[in-house]
């Protein structure tokens, strides 16, 4: 191939390939993680066909890097992690200990030296926020209480990959690697003690250079030119500002201070985070993202080679044993001993019981520093693979269990006790108690109307308890969630959640319960109101009409355009 068009074939297999793969590992219902690696592997050095150019794919991964990084700054919320703080920072931080020894352990009955036990250890220790996040999304697990300790949890594992990217370089260059950065600068004889103080206090000046540079200059700098440039109304010239944001950090930060490309974009996008545009910014870089995020899954599958699965049947075994058994079993048992229940535990355990874009991240770097043998590499992916693949299995079986818990425990419960008072009648039902559902069920207790909320958010439902409100806990459409609000002696009942879809067949059952209550409802669009209607509901509103009308009232109670008084 002429090397003119190395990097067009390259972006064009890549993508294709992945393409493909991707879609057929979705098909299977596997992670398109997979089908993404698979395609790398197939236009890796390994197998026969295409191969892609070896120098291009690791700077493209890179891109996919940086703006990965960008994506987890984006979405770092310190408050989401303080939420959880208790159990997210000690349960990771002990999960990532014992996964870095029962990794060391491994490679040192592999005979490799303690360094590189370390790295290969601390690779298996962080899961995949691509694949956590779309196994929690499909079982709308994210707003639940374990969602959120799952999630914390992962963000104290990607701070530590943050600290560990800065770290690992000039712990190499100290500890005699084969080199001490991706310039591939040999390191002079390995210093000792000493030598690693001053590498680890030259990186922590320059670490700290740039944090100070960035939360003084960039702190305001950065929201300051995005405002401006939204201020322009141009689409295009916005997501211009956010790319050239993530990519001018990452490279400046690299370039006059030295530290990763992942640590400055990461805090590009922390600081952008920050600002009112922080939505609009995740929005416009998602599918660069996407698509660099998918030549870096293949840039690392480019490197796998499949050799590795019949000449170390047992160390892929033992290495997927210890990011599935073994890190589950350590964030199972932390878990339990902060007191959760079961469910919970075993949830965030599945969760994490894979590794991902870290792993690749961290062993990628070793390898790139002499640091990590080239089987570790190999066997890194191999264990990312499997458990990814096994991921939704496991997944399946939770799933089976925890249907099987909540049968029973249904059987046995009591029904919640007084929530609803026995001799309520004539009242309105609320079902939601989110942005419409709250500010409604006010205004009408002020008005003297007595009111049941029905919601399945357990802290909303304890804020409409704290304001006075009997509130049921539970999604309306369970009938026995809907029996507990009294509907046969209502009068009215309003749908406050936006679904209207689901709030349709609820409906029906709701009239079913009682023919003459009066069903309200809220809509999102033309056609939400038609379905409404047809299943029963009495009328729906339109919420971005009532939106329109409302600043059209202000807009009129507005001189000139306010009618003069007579
Ligand atoms: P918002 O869009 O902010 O008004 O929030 C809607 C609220 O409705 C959220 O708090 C949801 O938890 C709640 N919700 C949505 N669907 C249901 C349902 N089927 N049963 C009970 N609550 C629901």
């Amino acid at each position: 191939m002429p090397h003119h068009t190395s990097l067009i074939a390259m972006l064009v297999f890549g993508f294709v390939l992945a393409f493909a793969l991707g879609a057929l590992a979705n098909r299977l219902r596997l992670s398109p993680l997979v089908g993404y690696l698979l395609a790398g592997v197939l236009a890796g050095p390994f197998t026969p066909g295409f191969v892609g150019d070896q120098a291009i794919a690791p700077q493209l991964a890179e891109i996919g890097v940086i703006l990965l990084m960008f994506g987890v700054g984006l979405h770092f919320s310190l408050r989401d992690l303080m939420s959880v703080k208790n159990i997210a920072i000690p349960g990771a931080i002990a999960q990532i200990a014992v996964a870095t020894l029962l990794g060391w352990g491994l490679a040192t009955l592999m005979g490799w030296p303690p360094v590189q036990g370390i790295v290969f250890g601390f690779s298996l220790a962080t899961a995949s926020t691509v694949v956590l996040l779309r196994a929690m999304e499909e079982r709308r697990l994210l707003d639940t209480r374990r969602g959120k300790i799952a999630v914390g949890w992962l963000i104290v594992e990607d701070l530590a990959c943050v600290v560990a990217l800065v770290l690992i370089p000039a712990l190499a260059g100290a500890l005699g690697g084969a080199g001490t950065g991706a310039d591939g600068a040999t390191a002079t004889a390995a210093p000792g003690a000493a030598g690693v103080l001053k590498a680890l206090a030259v990186t922590f000046g320059k670490v700290a250079a740039f944090v100070a540079f960035m939360l003084i200059v960039g702190r305001r700098a950065i929201p300051w030119v995005l405002e401006r440039v939204a201020g322009t109304g141009s689409r295009e010239l916005f997501t211009l500002a956010v790319l050239a944001i993530a990519m001018g950090v990452a490279f400046g930060s690299a370039e006059l201070f030295g530290v990763s490309f992942a640590l400055g974009a990461f805090f590009a996008g922390m600081l952008l985070n920050e600002s009112e545009f922080s939505h609009q910014a995740a929005q416009d870089s998602l599918p660069m993202r996407d698509a660099f995020a998918v030549l870096f899954f293949v840039s690392v599958g480019m490197l796998f080679d499949p050799g590795v699965l019949v000449q170390h049947p047992w160390q892929v075994l033992a290495t997927t044993l210890i990011i599935v058994v073994g890190k589950s079993a350590a964030a199972y048992a932390i878990v339990r001993a902060f007191g959760h229940p079961n469910a919970t535990a075993l949830t965030i355990s599945t969760s994490l019981a894979q590794i991902g874009e870290f792993a690749f991240i961290i062993a990628g770097l070793g390898l790139a520093l002499g640091i990590l043998p080239k089987d570790g590499h190999s066997l890194v992916l191999a264990g990312a693979l499997i458990s990814i693949m096994l991921n939704p299995i496991l997944f399946m079986v939770l799933d089976r269990w925890q249907a099987r818990e909540d049968a029973r425990i249904a059987a046995n419960a009591e029904p919640e006790p007084d929530v609803v008072p026995m001799d309520i009648g004539n009242h309105a039902i609320v079902v939601g108690y989110g942005r419409v559902g709250s500010q409604l069920a006010h205004l009408l207790k002020e008005r003297g109307v007595p009111i049941v909320v029905i919601e399945d958010d357990a802290d909303l439902v304890e804020q409409a308890r704290a304001a006075g409100l009997p509130a049921v806990r539970g999604n309306a459409a369970n009938r026995r969630v809907m029996l507990e609000a009294a509907p046969e002696r209502a009068k009215l009942a309003v749908f406050a959640i936006p679904q209207a879809l689901e709030a349709g067949e609820t409906i029906e059952r709701l009239k079913a319960l009682n023919p003459a209550i009066t069903v309200l409802a809220r809509a999102h669009s033309e056609t939400q109101v038609r379905h409404l209607l047809q299943h029963g509901a009495d009328a729906a509103v339109l919420a971005e009409r009532e939106l329109a009308y409302s600043l059209a009232e202000m807009v009129m109670a507005t001189p000139p355009y306010r009618p003069a008084r007579a």
